[in-house]
Order: C-alpha cells, then sequence, then structure tokens
C-alpha cells in the first residue's frame, strides 16, 4: 500500500521534523530515506533523453536530497528549497541569484566575515558593489536604495555581536521598490524566526549548525517564497554546478530529526547562563536578545518565538595573558569556530570583527559562547572558575 503523506502544516513543530520527508513506500517500509549514490541515471526509451519531466541527472539529488529539500520547507515554509554544500555556499549562491553586473547590493554591517569576502571578492570582480549599513538601519535602508540596488542582504541577529534587524521594516521599503531580500537565518535555526510572515525572499540556513547539530557536516539551504524565486535559486545552483552529497544530506536529515529537543534545551540553558553571566563583576554587557536590557530586545520579542544557544558576552577591560589563562583552563567549553552542535564552546571574536559603516565600540574584549546539550549548572561552574582565573590575572 502507498504511503499516505499526511499535511504537516496542521502540526506542531516537533510533530512536523519527525515526519518531514517520510516515504516508506519507496524504500521497502524504511522509516528513514535511502542514501542513494547516483550520478548517472539510466533512461530506456530515446525520446526521454533530452524531453522528460523527470530528473537524468544525479546532481539536483535524489531521494534523500528531496526529503532533506522537503523538510527544510516544512520549518521555514516557502515555495521550494536548494540545497548547498556549505552554509557559505548557501550565501554565495542566494547572492548570486539576485546579483546583477553593475548592480549595488546593501549588506549588513555585522554580516559574517567569508559572507563579506565574497561580496568583496568574487562579486566585485564581477562589477557587482555592496555597500554596507548600519545593522540597525530599519526603515532608514529606504534611503540606500536606487536604481542600482539589486538586493538587500540581512543577518539577525549578526552572529557575532547580535543585534536584531527590523527585519519587516527593511523588507517594507525593499518591497515598494522590487528589491529582493536575503535573510541568513541560521541563528534563529530556522524554527525562531519565520522568515516568509516576515517579507524575506530567500532564507538562508548553515545546515551545517543546529540542523546537522554534531560538528560533522558541512551543508547549508536556501529556502524561497515564491515559485519564481525558488526556479531562480535553482538555476543557479545547476550553473554553478553545485552538488550535496547524499552521505551528508542524510547525515542532517537525522539532526533534523532531534532540532526541535536540542534547541529548546540549548535555547534554555543558554538565556539561564546568559542571566548569571550578567551578574558577573567581570561581565560589562551580556549580548543575548532575549534580555530585557539588549538594545533590540523589543524587536526580538515580536518576531522571534524563542532564542537559540549562541549569544556574546563584553568583558571589562582585562590583561590579554588572564583572558588566555581564562580561556585556556576551560574543563567544558573549548575554543573553536563554527557553533549550534551539541558541544559547548568559546571563543574571543575582537579579531574576526570586520565593520566598516557601523564601527564595533566595546569597552572589553568580546566573546561569543555556544551552549551544546552539557548540564547547564556544569556550565556556570566551568564558566565561574573561568572568570576566577581572569580576576587573578
Ligand atoms: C557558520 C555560518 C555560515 C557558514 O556556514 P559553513 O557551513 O561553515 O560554511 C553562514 N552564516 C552564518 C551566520 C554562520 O554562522
Amino acid at each position: 500500500m502507498a504511503y499516505k503523506k499526511p499535511d504537516l502544516s496542521k502540526f506542531r513543530l516537533e510533530t512536523r521534523l519527525a515526519l518531514a520527508g517520510r516515504d516508506p513506500s519507496r524504500f521497502e517500509g524504511a522509516v528513514n530515506p535511502a542514501v542513494q549514490r547516483a550520478t548517472t541515471l539510466l533512461i530506456d526509451d530515446a525520446d526521454d533523453l533530452y524531453n522528460t519531466p523527470r530528473q537524468t541527472y544525479g546532481l539536483v539529488g535524489m531521494a534523500v536530497q528531496q526529503a532533506l529539500r522537503e523538510a527544510l520547507m516544512t520549518i521555514e515554509g516557502g515555495a521550494g528549497a536548494v540545497l548547498a554544500p556549505s552554509g557559505l555556499a548557501a550565501c554565495t549562491l542566494a547572492l548570486t541569484t539576485v546579483a546583477k553586473a553593475g548592480g549595488e547590493l546593501l549588506m549588513t554591517d555585522a554580516v559574517y566575515g567569508p559572507t563579506r569576502r565574497f561580496c568583496e571578492g568574487t562579486l566585485k570582480k564581477l562589477g557587482v558593489t555592496t555597500r554596507f549599513f548600519d545593522p540597525r538601519i530599519g526603515a532608514g535602508i529606504a534611503e540606500l536604495i536606487n536604481d542600482k540596488t539589486c538586493g538587500i542582504f540581512l543577518e539577525s541577529p549578526g552572529s557575532l555581536t547580535f543585534e536584531v534587524q527590523d527585519v519587516p521594516a527593511i523588507a517594507a521599503a525593499a518591497k515598494a521598490r522590487n528589491v529582493p531580500v536575503v535573510l541568513d537565518n541560521t541563528w534563529s535555526a530556522g524554527v525562531h524566526f519565520k522568515p516568509f510572515a516576515h517579507g524575506v525572499d530567500l532564507s538562508v540556513q548553515a545546515l551545517t549548525k543546529y540542523q546537522a547539530g554534531h560538528a560533522d557536516v558541512f551543508m547549508g539551504g536556501v529556502v524561497a517564497a515564491t515559485p519564481d524565486f525558488a526556479r531562480r535559486a535553482l538555476m543557479t545552483y545547476k550553473q554553478l554546478g553545485f552538488n550535496a552529497s547524499p552521505d551528508d544530506a542524510y547525515l542532517v536529515l537525522r539532526g533534523l530529526r532531534t532540532l526541535g529537543l536540542r534547541l529548546e534545551h540549548q535555547g534554555a540553558s543558554a538565556l539561564r547562563i546568559a542571566q548569571w553571566m550578567e551578574t558577573q563583576p567581570h561581565v560589562s554587557r551580556v549580548l543575548h536578545p532575549a534580555l530585557p536590557g539588549h538594545p533590540d530586545h523589543a524587536i526580538w520579542k515580536r518576531d522571534f518565538s524563542g532564542s537559540s544557544g549562541l549569544f556574546g558576552v563584553v568583558l571589562k577591560p582585562a590583561p590579554a595573558a588572564a583572558l588566555k589563562a581564562m580561556l585556556e583552563g576551560m574543563e567544558i567549553f573549548a575554543m573553536g569556530f563554527s557553533w549550534g552542535g551539541y558541544e559547548s564552546l568559546i571563543v574571543p571574536s575582537d579579531d574576526n570583527l570586520q565593520r566598516s559603516a557601523a564601527p564595533w565600540k566595546a569597552e572589553g574584549p568580546l566573546l561569543r559562547l555556544s551552549i551544546g546539550i552539557e548540564h547547564p549548572d556544569d556550565l556556570i561552574a566551568d564558566l565561574q572558575a573561568g572568570l576566577a582565573r581572569l580576576n587573578a590575572g
């Protein structure tokens, strides 16, 4: 008997994440899709070689990639999704989809560094300029939009400095001038911010982070608001020769099954730890949008349904040696880039900041914490001992 796919839209997130992409009738009853390692697809009818609606080559992906694309649309909504070999490749795919030679991109100054470098390198070489703007520009973006503007790229909150952008206000100004809006929605894992309800045209996810969730897979996704944007994004994927490995797609899909649980736990732990950090004498400010003292708290509260496990901390000025002793002595937190995995990470971010429109000013060192699934009391004890080393320095 063929499996009757339920209408997932009526279910809550955890249920959708458990069922998304399931089609056991295609896989001898197996709950999970098969990993098909397929480049060449054999075609019986010569007339079908060049003129058929069916897939004739494996590059766009087989059942497991299709299941993952479906699952991404189940989380964020949208009319279509494409995968990319990394989160950064998803950013560059979305940017390439909207970029035009002679055009100008508007980009948040708080953007992830490698996305900035793609604009300043490859896109610039191809005749696309980029103007960076203050992430808190809001409706003021209207003054920057002109006839050359080919797209607006947002990242909210910024993944190092945690400014929450007024996406609806920016998207409204963009819509008025028919300019596409791209959002790097990685912080929310696509769960806590609904891009298409807020006017976004292309939503980018570094699936490497929360979706994969185990620090072992690179993958990106772009979900499109409309069939037209989905078609354009797929065309870019094909023209760039992108591929998403079936083994990796399988691992991301497996990660998605527990995304709801992990995010709930990690988000709650992170908020608790952020609140605790706020009370510590060596901490100057905690950059977590769910804290009432965060400058963008009202926007976050209006637009987000929750928070993930990534936030920033500005310390009071501290000697470099004391900071080094704090970081190197941690027992649970480890230093490393990336985030969203099951393991807690801590990293100093000052050397990673590249700003041109809205310079970053802080009274002391900036740290970024990614809270994993360890017990929050153990994490707090680890941080407490770390702050004591900072104090001793
Ligand atoms: C990590 C990250 C990316 C890139 O993801 P990779 O899979 O590491 O290429 C893109 N955007 C944001 C906000 C990120 O944090």
